[in-house]
């Protein structure tokens, strides 16, 4: 994923914030004819400026929360209906994006006996190297494929993309669906493109499985079902509490990407997602079919 919450690019920013700003200071450079008028209406000022801020929060919560759509009992269903396909394909744009959002789900996957293989469409050369490694990209694929073995995928396809240019990469797709024709998944795990969660957004993410979907679209009624994730409307859940610890010991392979720290801020991100459905560690998504 080349990393999680903050100081990677893609971010969202909010304009609406320096409008108010702005606005305020605006109002505020009315000329005044005393310093105590002066004063009472920098305090109103002040106060409008603070009452701004506190709707913009709660409309882009309200926008942005993670909201589960169905009920809890419906997605963990749909989460088992997941959990029993037989062959499943996963495309991603960096090592350690598997790991990270859906680490939990494939183990439980190959634990079932499903042939589960991945796409990692580039090396991650342009995150950062924590561990300063002389090669970056080889680093990175030999961390892969650690966690490969960690979390029993049958087969990792390293499609060596420019990272950063994944989805503009006019050999994405074509590769994509070559190995999507080979594999004959019955199940396929990308990022959600339309409504993916906050708060880290990456234009290989979100690029890499929109040219997938627009693919997906393309295929027949017997096309395999979607499963989005990275989504804030979410519709399965799968319980990956039974395989948490597996999940944080795949994640910690990649070490030029999270240094030490990165299986515990995924415990908690995977904890909350729990709390939606009522266990201890979740990971959700959004299914299309
Ligand atoms: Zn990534």
């Amino acid at each position: 994923m080349t990393g999680q919450p903050a100081k990677k690019p893609g971010e969202i920013a909010f304009p609406g914030f320096s409008c108010v700003i702005i606005m305020t200071m605006k109002v505020g450079s009315v000329a005044l004819k005393s310093p105590q008028r002066r004063l009472r209406r920098l305090g109103i000022n002040f106060i409008w400026f603070l009452a701004s801020l506190a709707l913009i929060g709660t409309l882009l919560y309200f926008v942005f929360r993670v909201n589960l759509t169905v009920t809890a009992d419906d997605a963990l269903r749909e989460g088992r209906l997941l959990l029993s396909k037989q062959t499943v394909l996963a495309v991603v744009a960096h090592p350690d994006d598997l790991e990270w959002y859906i680490g939990g789900t494939l183990r439980r996957l190959a634990d079932a006996g499903a042939d589960v293989q991945v796409i990692v469409a580039s090396l991650g050369e342009k995150g950062p190297n924590r561990t300063g490694v002389p090669n970056l990209p080889e680093a990175r694929r030999q961390e892969q494929l650690d966690a490969a073995d960690i979390n029993g995928y049958r087969r990792v396809h390293f499609l060596e993309l420019p990272d950063r240019g994944v989805a503009a990469d006019p050999r994405f797709l074509p590769r994509v669906t070559e190995i999507f024709r080979q594999v004959r998944p019955d199940a396929v795990l990308v990022f959600d493109p339309q409504f993916p969660s906050l708060p880290y957004l990456h234009t290989d993410h979100q690029g890499s499985a929109r040219v997938f979907l627009g693919f997906w679209r393309t295929l027949g009624e017997d096309r395999p079902p979607v499963y989005l994730f990275q989504t804030r409307r979410p519709n399965v859940a799968v319980d990956i509490s039974p395989v948490v610890d597996i999940k944080a010991r795949a994640l910690a392979q990649h070490r030029t990407q999270n240094g030490s720290g990165g299986s515990g801020r995924m415990s908690q991100v995977f904890k909350e997602q729990g709390t939606l459905v009522g266990v201890a560690s979740a990971e959700t998504f959004r299914v299309m079919r």
